[in-house]
């Protein structure tokens, strides 16, 4: 177990990546807390699967993309667990469309919701975080490529590797490392909308020969958040099955 005793909370933690980091990091000795937005049913399952393994696990309501309701979170955090060792930044969304048709509401909800989360929560997270902590982003193998129809969700996941590094930077001398991972196609609630043969081509581009699982990314995702990262930092990690676009 390379998370004993630590405290980690998973931003849109309900349902596919952000649950399979969740779950993984109790597996791996992690007190989890789930952060989610609207479905409070499949947050608490993700809370009592948490607490089945044997660790404790609470489920937080709040708009990532609002710094009131995240602010607020963190003080039920800090009265819970007093403390924070590993958060994943990992809720996000996608409101697809060309750019010429893109309403300025699909372009603002996109980039408040993908990066302006990354102030909201980081800044909080910083109050409540010591020594070594770590803090893991989700970003996207389309903020690396781009993809059509995806310009607000590219420009977003682009910023938060430039977030990475830089934060990765400023927190070094604390020994807080600060890493992001770059998903390529993982079967989820957000990729079911991709149609069938839409699906066959991607998978074919896919040298793995495979979509990715949530799991894969949880996987990457407890190596970063363990002691035997201590020497990464500032790095996109990208877990895509060798995947270009
Ligand atoms: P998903 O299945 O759609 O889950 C999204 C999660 O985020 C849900 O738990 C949702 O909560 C939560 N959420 C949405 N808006 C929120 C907000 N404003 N505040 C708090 N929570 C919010 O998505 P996913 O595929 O697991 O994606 C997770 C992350 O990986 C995202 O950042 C996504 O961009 C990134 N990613 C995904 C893929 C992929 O192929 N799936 C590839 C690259 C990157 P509710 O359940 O309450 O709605």
């Amino acid at each position: 177990m390379i998370l004993n005793g630590k405290v980690a909370l998973v931003t849109g933690a309900s349902r596919g990546i952000g649950k399979a980091i969740a779950i993984e990091f109790a597996r791996q000795g992690a007190d989890v807390i789930v952060n989610y937005i609207k479905d409070e049913q499949e947050a608490s399952k993700a809370v009592d699967e948490i607490k089945n393994i044997g660790r404790k696990s609470i489920a937080l309501k709040a708009d990532v993309s609002d710094f009131n309701e995240v602010s607020k979170m963190f003080e039920k955090i800090k009265g819970e667990f007093g403390r924070l060792d590993i958060l994943v930044n990992n809720a996000g969304i996608t409101k697809d469309r060309s750019l010429k048709k893109m309403t300025q509401e699909e372009w603002n909800t996109v980039i408040e919701t993908n990066l302006s989360s990354a102030y909201n929560v980081t800044k909080n997270a910083l109050l409540l975080m010591q020594k070594n902590s770590r803090i893991i982003m989700i970003s996207s193998i389309v903020g690396l490529y781009g993809n059509f129809g995806q310009t607000n969700y590219a420009a977003s996941k682009a910023g938060i590797m430039g977030f990475t590094k830089s934060l990765a930077k400023e927190l070094g001398r604390q020994g807080i490392t600060v890493n992001a991972i770059a998903p390529g196609f993982i079967e989820s609630e957000m990729t079911k909308k991709i149609g069938f043969l839409k699906k066959k081509i991607l998978t074919y581009m896919i040298p793995l020969k495979r979509s990715g699982m949530p799991e894969d990314v949880a996987n990457v995702a407890a190596f970063l958040a363990s002691e035997k990262s201590g020497y990464i930092t500032g790095q996109v990690i990208n877990v895509n099955g060798g995947m270009y676009m």
